[in-house]
């Protein structure tokens, strides 16, 4: 599936939209794999997930600090959001300092990956793998597997 956005609005209206098709897994987390260079959008579709999930939270980037951790709220469809950025790191051990392992084996969570590339080799194939790519200034391509 391939989808132009025309603005940051339809970019989460869609993070909302592609939530709802994903099928929760139930014997490890549900992954989605964010791929694209800075700015293509990664992080906003990030906050429109968020946003879907009922977190009340201002979600900023975790270029930073790596990992993000949301409580979700009870109705949610899982307890936990994590939102990563593996941008920064140097090496893919890093990862295993966050407890990744505990993490992923987790169904109740949802697990974002911003640059996934990073850390390909020890992660499992994701539950959902969207390709953003910056067309103009307000436009971004979206590229993903429909789900159903
Ligand atoms: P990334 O996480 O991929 O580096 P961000 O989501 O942090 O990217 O930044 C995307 C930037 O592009 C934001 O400043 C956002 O407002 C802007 N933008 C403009 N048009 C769009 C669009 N159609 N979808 C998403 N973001 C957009
Ligand atoms: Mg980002």
């Amino acid at each position: 599936m391939n989808i132009e956005t025309s603005n940051e609005e339809e970019t989460k209206a869609l993070a909302s939209e592609i939530l709802n098709s994903i099928k929760k897994s139930s014997d490890h987390a549900t992954t989605i794999f964010l791929n694209g260079d800075l700015g293509a959008g990664k992080t906003t579709f990030a906050k429109g997930l968020a946003g879907a999930l009922g977190v009340t939270e201002e979600i900023t980037s975790p270029t930073f600090v790596i990992q993000k951790i949301y409580k979700l709220k009870a109705d949610a469809p899982f307890k936990k959001l994590i939102h990563m950025d593996c941008y920064r790191l140097k090496t893919k051990e890093e990862l295993f300092v966050l407890d990744i392992e505990e993490v992923l084996n987790n169904p109740d969570n949802l697990v974002l990956i911003e640059w996934p590339d990073k850390v390909r080799e020890i992660l499992a194939k994701p539950s959902e793998e969207i390709d953003f790519t910056f067309i103009d200034e307000n436009t971004r391509k979206i590229a993903y597997a429909e789900k159903n």
